[in-house]
């Protein structure tokens, strides 16, 4: 074990950071994704530093795939673009640059200080950089050149210990960013860190914060769970610290009023999970099909209205708009979502069928080769506009 030192505030040297070497962390160099190991280089030698920091060093450590490498830097943006013509700087207030190698993207950023709190903007030091990051399992940096870790904040004995520890102060993390609830439950699941008592009642006392956050972040977090593989732990955790209310309302709702839903919904998660570790690429309207199956189940007899030949697009159409609302504020594809309450409703005994080229009808030619065809062709039934209106009067969730 090394040390890096540095001064404090009246000049004097102090030990700043823990440096592991590799015989101690034991991260076999040819883990780390060869483009991330040029990029670094490749500032190196214009004269920066450069680390991989975050989710790739805690996953490596713990024994996970990483899924993305992040590096960051004391080079700013603009300098950042200059040295990798394959990037282009992202983010309005927030600026970093993403690094594209064909379908890969990595996401470079630089080192920010924490003069302003957590989510300031301004320029900073690797130790400043560190005070910001959420908890200390994503705040170590590994420098791939000398193949060491360098660990400000205690991050490589927590991870060793299954600690989710904070390295922003417990009064100020999820005011500055309510997100980072969602993270500390995401990290505890999947790496096996408990929260301390205090950590867990803050993040339930804090739980309303959540109901700033703009919907596309929500979108972002939620999509992350969902291709978790272990959304199951993820949800159940949402569900026990009041988060899940503003991440899926209608869902938690549901939960919340009918026990037996729980169950099936939780297994419905299980088999999704399930799903994405077999297919890791699998589509999203497949997994979205086990948020929604309960859902789409519950809405009305699907027996009787299939028998009561009640078109298939008729009935496509409200329940897509029911399933619209049941995902809110999350707003995932347009077409993913089709597609899985489109495998719902099949699953339901609902008949998609392409009509032969044949027997299309003028209309029907206009609409694109995705819509869904009607199930029977009787006459409609004097229950069917009843029946709408009962689906329509099935209790809406409210908005977050
Ligand atoms: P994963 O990508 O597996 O979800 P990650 O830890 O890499 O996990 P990213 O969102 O890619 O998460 O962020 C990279 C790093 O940036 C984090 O590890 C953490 O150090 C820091 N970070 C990201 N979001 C926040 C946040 N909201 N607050 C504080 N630090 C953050
Ligand atoms: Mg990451």
């Amino acid at each position: 074990m090394l040390f890096r030192y540095g001064t404090d505030s009246r000049g004097k040297l102090v030990k700043k950071a823990v440096v592991y070497t590799k015989s101690e962390h034991l991260i076999s160099i040819d883990r780390i994704d060869p483009d991330a190991l040029q990029i670094i280089n490749r500032l190196r030698d214009a004269g920066f530093t450069a680390y991989i920091v975050g989710g790739a060093v805690r996953d490596l450590i713990v024994g996970n795939t990483p899924k993305d490498f992040d590096i960051v830097t004391d080079a700013t943006p603009s300098r950042i673009k200059r040295i990798f013509r394959n990037s282009r700087i992202i983010g309005r207030r927030f600026r970093l640059v993403h690094v594209v190698f064909g379908t890969k993207i990595f996401e470079v950023s630089t080192f920010r200080s924490n003069a302003e709190g957590s989510v300031g903007n301004d320029f900073g030091t690797i130790e400043q950089d560190v005070m910001r990051r959420d908890f200390t399992l994503n705040a170590l940096y590994y420098d791939p050149l000398q193949e060491q870790i360098i660990d400000y904040v205690g991050g490589m004995r927590d991870i060793k210990k299954h600690i989710l520890r904070p390295v922003i102060p417990m009064e100020a993390i999820f005011v500055e960013d309510p997100v980072r609830m969602l993270r500390a439950i995401k990290y505890s699941a999947t790496t096996h860190a408990r929260m301390s008592f205090a950590l867990r009642h803050k993040i339930r006392n804090s739980a309303a914060l959540l109901g700033q956050v703009s919907p596309s972040r929500l979108t972002e977090e939620m999509l992350k769970i969902i291709n978790s593989g272990h959304s199951a732990e993820i949800i159940s955790e949402a569900l026990d610290t009041d988060l899940y209310m503003y991440l899926q309302p209608a869902a938690a709702a549901m939960i919340y009023e009918k026990k037996d839903v729980e169950k099936s919904y939780m297994e419905n998660l299980t088999k999704m999970d399930e799903l994405s570790k077999t297919q890791p690429d699998v589509r999203l309207g497949k997994k979205l099909y086990f948020l929604l199956y309960d859902f789409v189940a519950s809405l009305t007899d699907w027996k009787k209205e299939v028998k009561e030949s009640v078109t298939a697009s008729e009935l496509y159409a409200r329940t897509w708009k029911e399933c619209r609302n049941f995902v809110l504020p999350m707003n995932p594809q347009r077409r993913e979502l089709e597609f899985a309450v489109k495998s719902v409703l099949t699953d339901l005994g609902v008949s998609f069928r392409q009509p032969s080229a044949k027997k299309q009808t003028k209309n029907d030619a206009e609409k694109s080769t995705d819509s869904v065809q009607p199930a029977k062709t009787k006459k409609k039934s004097k229950n069917k506009k009843k029946k709408a209106k009962n689906l329509k009067d099935e209790p809406k969730q409210e908005n977050a």
